[in-house]
């Protein structure tokens, strides 16, 4: 586990006075990866680091040449397009350049006349995706979410016997994830209403989000070689938000007996910012299964694990529809949440996704799964929100939603906060949906 040091010190103070209010997303406490460029210009996508309102362009802070010989080979690294190479380095190099950037724009730096040039305000930048995910996992992790679900697909059956021993999981598609601000055609399949002979073609009717948390690998492992849950953390580089849009009328016609596939590939929304292991540190919670539960296997347990395995995510899912932004009125939250209800922590997800032997590498990403907690009001997609469309929410403008519609905006927000701690946030991911392609 990342331990506290001087970068987490709440009294730290920046130089760029908008760090410094108590209510932003990006404190010097934080220090989060993006790649971005000013928006609709021509320039290359580089690696930034999050600072209050703006962004430290890493690429220029590389070329001033005011960092120390030590940290430049990570700054380099973190500076490209991507942010592979850089979480590659482990965590020796991740740490060090987090200590060095946390020095550099801190209150009374020396560094403060050179870097100010650096600095490209986040309203007038736009982001790609912060490294190239290989492989893309997703993993089922609220026993909330899974019973939830369960009983809408299986009312006799809702939780089956595996849940509580594996954290289960299905290999997804890398190619359709996007960063905040992505839309995409509300997809069409085949489905089969309950009471028809025969499947259709057609759009999705039933079209859903999932309020998830993305783990990002860092350092990987050879083929053949397993991650012990003790040096899991050792391979994490840092955390997202990510939204699993799902189409639930295709999943329910095609996920028998393998599981999902079309109905959860058209589009996944992560935000552009990675927030790194490291920054998580003061927020870290106790994990435990429930004592009438089994408890994990030894592959799955430790110490460790059990004292801070958890980390404690207030989590925000909000809806604008294309009503309410013309209207000008702000998104208004569908549920909340927290990662800390996770049945299972990014350890175990880690640990359990390298026993047989399968290569994790740098940049790859493991969803959570939808992150429901144990009330109703932390249900945290709309086919647990409505009972499976039975319930519509109603807004604030007297709309009302069983599913999502086209127009239709999904934000996630997330952040730490905790008493003697500087709080922290994720930023948002946010994504529209269009008109299917017919
Ligand atoms: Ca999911």
């Amino acid at each position: 586990m990342p331990q506290l040091n001087k970068t987490h010190d709440p009294s730290l103070q920046s130089w760029v006075a908008s760090a410094n209010d108590g209510s932003t997303d990006f404190p010097i406490q934080n220090l989060p990866f993006a790649s971005f460029r000013r928006r609709g210009s021509n320039e290359a996508m580089r690696g930034g680091v999050a600072i209050g309102d703006q962004i430290l362009d890493l690429k220029a802070a590389a070329q001033s040449g005011v960092f120390s010989a030590e940290v430049q080979p990570a700054l380099e690294a973190a500076a490209k397009d991507k942010l592979n190479e850089f979480m590659a380095m482990g965590k020796t190099a991740w740490s060090g350049l987090r200590a060095a950037l946390s020095s550099a724009l801190g209150a009374g730096s020396a560094l403060e006349a050179s870097l100010k040039g650096c600095l490209v305000p986040q309203a007038e930048a736009e982001y790609g995706m912060p490294c190239v995910v290989g492989d893309y996992t997703d993993f089922y992790a609220s026993v909330y979410h899974a019973t939830n679900i369960g009983a809408l697909f299986r009312p006799d059956n809702p939780l089956l016997p595996n849940y509580k021993w594996i954290p289960i999981g299905y290999h997804g598609r890398s190619s359709s994830i996007g960063v905040s601000g992505q839309s995409f055609p509300r997809p069409c399949g085949q489905t089969k209403a309950p009471d028809a002979a025969e499947p259709s073609l057609g759009p999705c009717k039933r079209l859903d989000f999932e309020l998830e948390m993305g783990v990002f690998i860092g350092a990987g492992n050879e083929l053949g070689e397993t991650i012990a849950i003790d040096d899991a953390e050792d391979h994490i580089f840092g955390m997202c938000l990510f939204n699993d849009w799902s189409a639930r009328d295709i999943q329910a016609w095609e996920y028998q007996p393998l599981g999902p596939f079309l109905a959860k590939n058209f589009a996944s929304t992560i935000s552009p910012w990675i927030v790194t292991t490291e920054a998580l540190a003061p927020f870290r919670a106790a994990f435990s299964h429930p004592a009438e539960d089994p408890q994990p296997l030894p592959y799955l347990d430790s110490d460790a694990n059990n004292a801070e395995g958890g980390v404690d995510v207030a989590l925000d899912v909000l809806i604008q529809t294309a009503a309410m932004r013309e209207a000008g009125e702000a998104a208004t939250s569908l549920a909340t949440s927290n990662f800390k209800y996770s049945y299972w922590t990014m350890a175990q997800m880690v640990s359990h996704h390298s026993v047989n032997g399968c290569n994790m590498q740098p940049g790859d990403l493991l969803g959570t799964g939808t992150l429901s907690g144990p009330n109703a009001e932390q249900a945290c997609a709309m086919i647990e929100l409505t009972c499976g469309g039975k319930n519509p929410v109603t807004l604030p403008n007297g709309e009302s939603r069983a599913f999502l519609e086209d127009g239709d905006t999904i934000v996630i927000r997330g952040f730490c906060q905790r008493e003697g701690a500087a709080r922290i946030g994720f930023g948002e991911a946010a994504g529209t949906v269009l008109p299917a392609k017919v």
